[in-house]
């Protein structure tokens, strides 16, 4: 549907006809290391990311995959997810 909220007139996934489910009922707007990056919306509302609804959640674990103002923004170390089962098994051989 199209949002009646903080990204009037862009189609969203998270809006119903009931207002937006998304947590906290709109999307959140980008953080720092965000800025840069070529899918920023800068709307009447303030900037927004046009494809993530909360881009502080894509930093959060490393450096955000979609980013395109960093090089490689989804090969970093820190980005690599582990499971933390077979790195405790690997760490008690
Ligand atoms: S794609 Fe990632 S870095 Fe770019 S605006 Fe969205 S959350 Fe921020």
């Amino acid at each position: 549907m199209i949002c009646e909220t903080v990204k009037k007139g862009i189609d969203c996934f998270f809006m119903t006809k009931k207002g937006c489910r998304f947590n906290g009922g709109s999307c959140h707007p980008i953080v720092e290391k965000c800025e840069g990056c070529q899918r920023i919306l800068d709307l009447p509302t303030g900037k927004y990311c046009s494809i993530f609804p909360d881009p502080s959640a894509k930093w959060r674990l490393g450096s955000c995959n979609m980013a395109t103002h960093i090089e490689n923004g989804n090969k970093t170390e820190n980005n690599r997810r582990i499971n933390p089962l077979k790195a405790s098994k690997r760490k008690s051989r």
